[in-house]
């Protein structure tokens, strides 16, 4: 998978002494910012090709060119506005699984709520939720974190209507089930094997609905060379810039991104910087 192990553990060894702004946001401007936290490499047990050298591998190289904030861990009330009593218990039994879940989980509510100020992010978390549903989880996932941020923007009243657009490989039912009987959010899960009618789907998912706000489930597993042998490096640049274009029109210019999938370590960092500088408002 390209990048050699010595190579994956120094980068991941970079990101423990790397500082950057903690607690209250205070980088205002329209540049895209990137939301991560340590939590995010916890090295709880899971499948083996979910691991924190993925997002090692996203932040060795987005930190060299966006300013990247921490957020804060959701509360127990945030997961409990997707998930049951009993998900989350069942989540806290494992306490570090359960730090770096509540910690994405507030990474994607940090992200939502930037965007509704009109400040777009990128939320590079881990452990990914799209395929976490109410009751129940599998995929690497244990709370829905596109799902409880879009949930906490609704219930507060800062939205009416959203649309998930969700470009992972994998259907994001987690999702779709949360979202399946609500009025104001569209799941739009883009599924198709050909990149011209993957990118036409976006661009329909795009075009067809009212929102408030875009909300990317940003899974980088179709890729050329990850799982789907689909997408380009330049296809994720190239949804970025038509989320970006869409939501200047459409709703403000409101969208986020949170990373779902993604597991070629090798890549992964080019692929999330093309989405990046695709969404991101300054950029040509
Ligand atoms: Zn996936």
């Amino acid at each position: 998978m390209g990048e050699s192990h010595e190579r994956i553990l120094q980068n991941f060894l970079e990101l423990l002494w790397w500082p950057h702004t903690e607690g209250e946001i205070d980088m205002p401007g329209t540049q895209l910012k990137v939301i991560y936290d340590e939590a995010y490499l916890i090295d709880y047990p899971t499948a083996s090709c979910e691991t924190p050298e993925r997002v090692a591998a996203i932040m060795h190289v987005l930190k060299k060119h966006y300013p990247v904030i921490t957020p804060r861990p959701a509360s127990e009330d945030d997961i409990l506005l997707v998930h049951t009593q009993h998900i989350l218990r069942e989540v806290k039994r494992e306490p570090d699984v359960f730090q770096a879940a509540i910690v994405a989980a507030g990474g994607a509510i940090m992200a939502a709520e930037l965007a509704c100020r009109g400040e777009p992010t990128f939320a590079a978390v881990r452990p990914p939720g799209h395929h976490a549903s109410p009751g129940s989880h599998w995929g690497f996932c244990f709370f829905n974190n596109v799902a409880i941020a879009i949930e906490k923007l609704m219930q507060t009243g800062k939205i009416s209507q959203a649309l998930v657009l969700d470009i992972d490989l994998h259907f994001g039912d987690g999702t779709d089930n949360f979202f399946l009987d609500s009025r104001g959010v569209v799941v739009a899960n883009i599924q198709d094997n050909s990149r011209e009618r993957f990118l036409e789907k976006v661009d329909f998912a795009l075009a067809s609905h009212e929102y408030d706000i875009i909300a990317v489930s940003a899974g980088f597993d179709r890729h050329v060379q990850d799982w789907g042998g689909t997408l380009t490096t330049e296809d994720y640049f190239s949804i970025g810039r038509r989320v970006r274009n869409q939501a200047a029109t459409r709703c403000d210019g409101k969208y986020f991104a949170v990373l779902e999938g993604g597991y070629n370590t090798g890549v992964l960092g080019e692929n999330a910087l093309a989405l990046c500088r695709g969404m991101d408002p300054e950029a040509k």
